[in-house]
């Protein structure tokens, strides 16, 4: 399957392949940044899969080179170390833009760092996109809304932030990449998509991530009590990991901007989380009661109408569904019990 024709160019572009019997068809040649992490590796085996050719450029801060290690004999992918913070030229179609840690003890461990992820990381992969005529797609975060004064939250609402916070570095640093973004496509006409992601969880994710349901999965398997921070009753919506990757395939390929909400929209309190955490995993799991972290948003649920019209996707994992799944992955990484699926 060699590349005959190097079509390049816009996003709807690639390399034609040969194969017997004739041409197969575009092999769309792309970047994931940030394809080592939790939702990025995912994305990959999607690409990979569909028969894309597929550059991730990492940093491996959050990421792991075990996320991708099914790929590496594959002459169709191709794993770079570097940094989104330094300038870097590759020839695509597609930019999928992930790199940037998602998890609060991640992103407030260098806030610094995080912001120049997000604005200079952003900027370069827009520069990018712009000298290669490369369609962008960002990964945006429900966190642009802030405490929400709104709910659930739609796309119309511009959010409720504290740009001092300590999670300034993280929601701050989203919404000037949304901004660069828009200023990129109005202003050089890159195709640009957006995407708001609401919280999600699924196998991959780090042991120690620090986020919610990773903690929770970790501790209920170690026998440890699941940790609630504050009163418990604050609320999250959470997303299994399968319906976010095609949401934000249909994203790409599709022919709106947004930016569109990618989120489940049942919403759980923490209490709640852990109960159904308890009931999957280990009825006996004790609570333990820790200080909440500043600046908590109290609830966050998605509404996804512009997503269903739009891109006529929304979610059909629901988290007593996806939680299972999550479950056996931890459970092998942790145990190393037989392997089962990580899809
Ligand atoms: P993750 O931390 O597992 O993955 C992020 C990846 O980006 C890691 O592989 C990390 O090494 C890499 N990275 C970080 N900084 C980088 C840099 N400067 N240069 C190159 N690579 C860098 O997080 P995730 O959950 O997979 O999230 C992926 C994207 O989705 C992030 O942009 C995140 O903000 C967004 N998002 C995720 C969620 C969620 O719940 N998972 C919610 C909202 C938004
Ligand atoms: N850039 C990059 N790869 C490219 C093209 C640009 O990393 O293939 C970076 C470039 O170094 C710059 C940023 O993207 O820092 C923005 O590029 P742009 O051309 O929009 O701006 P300029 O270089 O004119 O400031
Ligand atoms: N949380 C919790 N216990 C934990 C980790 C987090 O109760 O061990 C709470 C946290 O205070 C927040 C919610 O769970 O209210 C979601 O936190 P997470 O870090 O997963 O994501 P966020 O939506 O805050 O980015």
């Amino acid at each position: 399957e060699e590349p005959t024709t190097n079509t390049g160019g816009s996003g709807g572009g690639g390399i034609m392949t040969r194969v017997p019997g004739g041409v197969r068809g575009k092999r769309k040649r792309i970047v994931v940044t940030g394809g080592a992490g939790f939702v990025g590796s995912h994305l990959v085996d999607r690409l990979i899969e569909r028969g894309d050719n597929v550059i991730v450029v990492d940093n491996m801060f959050t990421g792991r080179k075990e996320n991708l290690l099914h790929h590496m004999a594959n002459p169709n992918f191709e794993l770079i170390r570097h940094d989104v913070v330094q300038p870097i030229l590759l020839e695509v179609d597609q930019i999928y833009h992930l790199a940037c840690p998602a998890s609060p003890v991640y992103y407030k461990y260098n806030p610094v760092k995080t912001i120049k992820t997000n604005v200079m990381g952003t900027l370069n992969m827009l520069g990018l996109a712009k000298r290669v005529g490369a369609r962008f797609l960002l990964t945006s975060t429900s966190e642009v809304y802030g405490d929400p004064l709104q709910h659930p939250q739609a796309e119309t609402y511009w959010g409720h932030v504290n740009p001092i916070g300590v999670r300034s570095c993280y929601d701050e640093g989203k919404r000037t990449a949304e901004t660069l973004a828009m200023d990129y496509h109005r202003g050089a006409g890159i195709e640009v998509r957006i995407a708001r992601i609401f919280n999600t969880y699924g196998p991959r994710m780090c042991l120690d991530d620090g986020r919610v349901v990773s903690n929770f999965v970790a501790q209920a398997l170690r026998k440890e009590p699941l940790t609630v921070y504050g009163d418990g009753k604050q609320t999250r919506s959470f997303q299994y990991v399968s319906d976010l990757v095609e949401g934000l395939m249909r994203l790409m390929e599709g022919e709106h901007i947004g930016p569109f909400n990618l989120g489940n929209p049942g919403e759980f309190t923490m209490l709640e989380l852990a109960q159904v955490v308890q009931e999957t995993i280990d009825p006996n799991a004790k609570i333990e009661y820790r200080p909440n972290t500043e600046d908590d948003p109290h609830k966050r649920k998605p509404d996804i109408s512009k997503a269903k019209e739009f891109l006529g996707w929304q979610p059909t994992v629901s988290l007593r569904e996806g939680l299972p799944r999550m479950v056996a992955d931890f459970r092998q990484r942790l145990f190393g019990e037989s392997k089962s699926s990580v899809s």
